[in-house]
């Protein structure tokens, strides 16, 4: 499956499938945004919004990475950084 990437204010965050392992800490941080799916990788919740500040500590839990953050104002990827 193809990775899956939406936009939240400014944020546009991208999840990496084949780096995330179903740790769950982007769930824990911001269930709003992360769910996990049937094969334990982590999807977007449909409706997802949270806080931008939020979202970043949700992709900095991340003990792969997988959580890509890029700022589509600056067209800056802010994580990782
Ligand atoms: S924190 Fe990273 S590895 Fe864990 S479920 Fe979220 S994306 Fe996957």
């Amino acid at each position: 499956m193809e990775d899956k990437e939406i936009l939240i204010g400014k944020y546009k965050v991208k999840v990496l499938r084949d780096g995330c392992i179903g740790a769950g800490s982007c769930i824990a941080v911001s269930p709003a945004v992360f769910k996990l799916d049937e094969n334990n990788k982590a999807v977007f919740v449909d409706g997802a919004a949270d806080e931008a500040e939020n979202i970043l500590m949700a992709a900095q839990s991340c003990p792969t990475k997988a959580i890509v953050v890029t700022d589509t104002e600056t067209g800056k990827q802010v994580w990782p950084d």
